[in-house]
């Protein structure tokens, strides 16, 4: 992992991330947008949801389990990195969710800089290539996980992971994800998942990619 202070936790806030309340308990930080701006892929109500009861809950879990644990003051990527069980399902999500969100924006679909746009073309032929990959990863990820892209020597890989699933715990580090659990667009789009993902291309913050792949 890059000793680049910037993405020192595997995300560019890390700071705001790994924010503690007086009682050693990560605080939910404040989304990065307003509630309404990814409409109308991604709607407020979704992300009153997702962010504010789904990513608030897993947070208070992750408070609750390292509570007395040789985690208790770990910041929250080495805990996703090194941890097990009920506590690593809770810290994974946390900086899942964190790193999901980091990178959406409402101003209008983007296109990937330049050096993302170098990368993706070197390792999957075109970014219109990687986007049909990463969109059948997404497509066929069976039950609820994410769709992850992962620099890894010089490379762009796509890895799809259950669950929790994070490329944390096998010392990798991503520049974007999806998430395809249910939660992330049945209130939207129902079961239509691939509807989902048509709407998740329009609000990637492709600047905020580049800026990741720039840490490395
Ligand atoms: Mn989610």
């Amino acid at each position: 992992m890059t000793e680049k202070n910037k993405c020192k936790c595997g995300l560019l806030s890390c700071e705001a991330v790994n924010a503690k309340d007086g009682d050693n308990r990560f605080v939910l930080k404040a989304l990065p947008y307003g509630e309404d701006a990814l409409e109308p892929h991604i709607s407020g109500r979704t992300l009153a949801y997702h962010y504010g009861k789904h990513l608030a809950a897993y947070i208070d879990n992750l408070n609750k389990l390292k509570t007395g644990t040789p985690f208790e003051n770990l910041p929250l990527h080495e805990i996703a990195a090194k941890a097990t069980g009920g506590l690593f399902n809770n810290a994974a999500q946390t900086f899942n969710h964190y790193f999901y969100f980091e990178a959406l924006q409402g101003n209008g679909e983007g296109q990937p800089g330049e050096r993302t746009r170098q990368l993706l073309e070197e390792s999957f032929g075109s970014v219109e290539q990687f986007k049909e990959q990463f969109t059948q990863a997404g497509a066929t990820l069976f039950g609820s996980g994410w769709v992850w892209l992962v620099l890894a020597d010089g490379k762009l890989k796509i890895e799809a992971l259950a669950n929790a699933g994070t490329p944390l715990t096998a010392g990798e580090y991503p520049v974007l994800t999806m998430d395809v659990w249910e939660h992330a667009y049945y209130l939207d789009t129902q079961n239509a998942r691939a509807k989902y993902i048509e709407h998740f291309w329009k609000v990637v913050d492709w600047a905020k990619v580049e800026e990741r792949i720039a840490c490395f």
